[in-house]
C-alpha cells in the first residue's frame, strides 16, 4: 500500500491445512485487488499465505477469539472458509462482525449428516430412508431391519470417505467395523460422530450435482452437472462432472427446486452451495447439501461469462461487493482421476499424450511421484484432474475419456516392516 491511499478491503479465509481451494481464493483476491489473511493450522506450511498467516487450531473455540483480536488490528471486509471443515468458525466470525454469513447452526448442519438429513425431513424434502447407528452398542439389532441395499457412512467426513454400500448383513458388519476403524485413526472433533453412522437405503438413479451462491436466502444456480459414470458403490469415487446437463428440462428443474427446498431447510442464507442429488425413481433425492464451493480443483471448470471465476463471486460475495452471476454457457467437464490402487505413487505416464486429445485443457497431477495413494472408502486425496471443453457434453466426455484412457499411474506396493521381514532371504 502506498502512503496516503486506503487500504484494499481485506478478507479472512478460513482454510483446512492442505485445502485444495486456498491457492484458487488467493489468485481471486488478487484480481478483485483484495488482501488476503489466511486463517489455518499449517505453520511449516510451503504456501507463504498460509504460513505467514494467522495460525489458529480450527477445532479449539478459543478459534474465534483469535480471529476477532485479528480483526481489532485489521478489519476484515468478509469471510471465506475454504471447505466444510471450516464453514462453522467462517459463520461464527462473520455473525459477530456483522459480514454476510449463514446462521452458525445452519452451519454446523451441514457438518452433520444426520442432522442434516433430520433437517431435511422435517422440511418433507426428499432424502433417503435413514436411521443412526451406535457403535457402542451391539450392531445386529440395530442393522436387523435395515433396507437392502443399504448405505453406511460416518457422520462428519466428506468426499466420500467411509462410504459404503452393503447387499446383506455380513457386509453390513464388515463396513461398520472398516468405517469404526477408520473413524478411530481421524482427529476427534466432535465425539457424537466418533462413535455413530448413519444407516440409509441405497437410492438408486443419475446422479447430478448443482453449484450455487445464496444471496439473501435467494439461490443463484451457476451450474448443474451431470455425473455419467453409475456410481453403485460399494465405494462411491467421484470421477466425471459434465456441464451442461442432458437430463431433460423437467428433471433439471426439480433438481434445483430441490436445493431451493434443501437450502430453506437446511437454513442457508448466504455463500456458496454445491449439492449433490441422485434422480430416483420418485424424483430428485438430496445426497448431500454443503455450504461451500465444489472440491478439489473442479472449480476451475467455472469461468462465467463475465469472466469471473467461482472463486471472485465468492469473495465478492463476502465482501459485500456482489457480482451479477450469470450460469456458464459453455460446455465443460473434469475427471477427477480414479486412484486405481493403494501403494507409492511410481509415476504417471502418458501424460503428454492425454493432453494432446482435441478438448483437453489440462491434465493436472495433483500427488507428487514417491506419495501415498489410498484409494477409497479410506482415503482423502485426489490422484488429479482432467479438464475440457469442446462444443457439446458428448464431445466433452468422449475427451476425458479417451484423455484418460492415455494415462499409465504405475504404483508401486508399499511395504510395511512386518512384510519387509519376511522378504528377507539372506
Ligand atoms: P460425502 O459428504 O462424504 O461426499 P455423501 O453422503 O454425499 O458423502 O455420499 C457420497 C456419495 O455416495 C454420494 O454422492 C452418492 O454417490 C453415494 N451415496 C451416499 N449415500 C447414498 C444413498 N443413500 N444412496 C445412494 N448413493 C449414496
Amino acid at each position: 500500500m502506498t502512503h496516503g491511499q486506503p487500504a484494499a478491503p481485506c478478507l479472512l479465509l478460513i482454510a483446512t491445512p492442505g485445502s485444495y481451494r486456498t491457492a484458487a481464493y488467493l489468485a481471486a483476491a488478487r484480481t478483485l485487488d483484495i488482501d488476503v489473511l489466511v486463517a489455518s493450522e499449517g505453520r511449516h506450511s510451503l504456501v507463504s499465505a498460509i504460513a505467514a498467516g494467522l495460525h489458529v487450531d480450527l477445532s479449539d473455540p478459543g478459534a474465534l477469539e483469535v480471529l476477532l483480536e485479528a480483526n481489532r488490528r485489521r478489519p476484515f471486509h468478509g469471510v471465506v472458509a475454504t471447505d466444510d471443515d471450516t464453514v462453522e468458525l467462517a459463520s461464527r466470525i462473520a455473525e459477530q462482525l456483522g459480514l454476510p454469513h449463514n446462521p452458525p447452526e445452519a452451519a454446523r448442519r451441514t457438518r452433520r449428516k444426520d442432522q442434516a438429513r433430520q433437517a431435511l425431513q422435517a422440511a418433507g424434502v426428499r432424502v433417503p430412508a435413514f436411521q443412526l447407528v451406535d457403535l457402542a452398542q451391539p450392531l445386529s439389532p440395530q442393522l436387523r431391519n435395515m433396507p437392502l441395499p443399504a448405505v453406511l457412512k460416518p457422520l462428519a467426513l466428506s468426499g466420500s470417505r467411509g462410504v459404503i454400500r452393503v447387499d446383506d448383513m455380513a457386509r453390513a458388519q464388515a463396513a461398520c467395523a472398516r468405517i469404526e476403524a477408520l473413524l478411530r485413526r481421524e482427529p476427534v472433533r466432535d465425539a457424537f460422530a466418533a462413535s455413530h453412522l448413519l444407516l440409509e437405503s441405497f437410492v438408486p438413479g443419475p446422479e447430478v450435482a448443482i453449484e450455487g451462491l445464496l444471496h439473501s436466502g435467494e439461490l443463484h444456480v451457476l451450474a448443474l452437472f451431470d455425473k455419467p459414470d453409475p456410481l453403485n458403490g460399494p465405494y462411491f469415487e467421484e470421477t466425471y462432472y459434465i456441464m451442461p446437463s442432458r437430463h431433460d428440462a423437467a428433471d433439471q428443474d426439480a433438481s434445483v427446486a430441490c436445493v431451493r427446498q434443501a437450502c430453506a431447510a437446511l437454513g442457508l442464507r448466504e455463500g456458496p452451495v454445491h449439492a449433490e442429488l441422485r434422480l430416483g425413481p420418485q424424483g430428485p433425492v438430496i445426497m448431500e447439501v454443503a455450504s461451500r464451493t465444489i472440491g478439489g480443483e473442479c472449480a476451475r471448470l467455472l469461468v462465467t461469462g463475465t469472466g469471473h471465476t467461482l472463486e471472485s463471486l465468492v469473495i465478492a460475495h463476502a465482501t459485500g461487493q456482489p457480482l451479477a452471476c450469470e450460469a456458464t454457457a459453455d460446455a465443460a467437464g473434469v475427471l477427477m482421476i480414479p486412484t486405481p490402487g493403494a501403494g507409492i505413487l511410481r509415476r504417471v505416464e502418458g501424460i503428454p499424450a492425454a493432453r494432446a486429445v482435441p478438448g483437453i485443457e489440462d491434465v493436472s497431477i495433483a500427488i507428487r511421484d514417491g506419495y501415498e495413494l489410498v484409494p477409497l472408502p479410506d482415503g482423502s486425496s485426489y490422484l488429479g484432474f482432467i479438464f475440457a471443453r469442446a462444443p457439446a457434453p458428448a464431445a466433452v466426455e468422449s475427451a476425458l475419456r479417451a484423455a484418460h484412457d492415455c494415462l499409465n499411474v504405475v504404483i508401486a506396493p508399499l511395504i510395511g516392516i512386518e512384510d519387509r521381514r519376511v522378504l528377507r532371504t539372506d
